[in-house]
């Protein structure tokens, strides 16, 4: 387990294990018209939101049932989030980020 430090950036809250921690340990999740995408440069217009870089939180975020999303302003669908998680592994399979 991770020692929580400070200054680290802004913190944010993960959409998956809902726990705060730094943005910059997090993926940014960017909604548009009807669907979620992982915008990676984090410039993005509109709403976002957070998921850390690790597939519990992932995976969690998928399977949740979960209300509306405050920082997203509307509730994503399943299938919403399944894709967005496929996305999210075809990114980052081939790096480092997943632990
Ligand atoms: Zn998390």
């Amino acid at each position: 387990m991770m020692m929580h430090k400070r200054n680290e950036g802004p913190q944010r809250t993960c959409v998956g294990c809902m726990r705060r921690d730094s943005q910059s340990r997090m993926l940014r999740i960017a909604a548009q018209a009807n669907s979620l995408t992982l915008d990676e440069d984090r410039r993005m217009p509109g709403r976002g939101a957070y998921l850390h870089h690790n597939n519990g939180c992932i995976t969690d975020f998928v399977h949740r049932r979960i209300r509306e999303l405050r920082s997203l302003r509307r509730k994503p669908s399943f299938d919403e989030r399944q894709k967005l998680a496929e996305l999210i592994h075809a990114r980052l399979d081939s790096s480092a980020a997943l632990k």
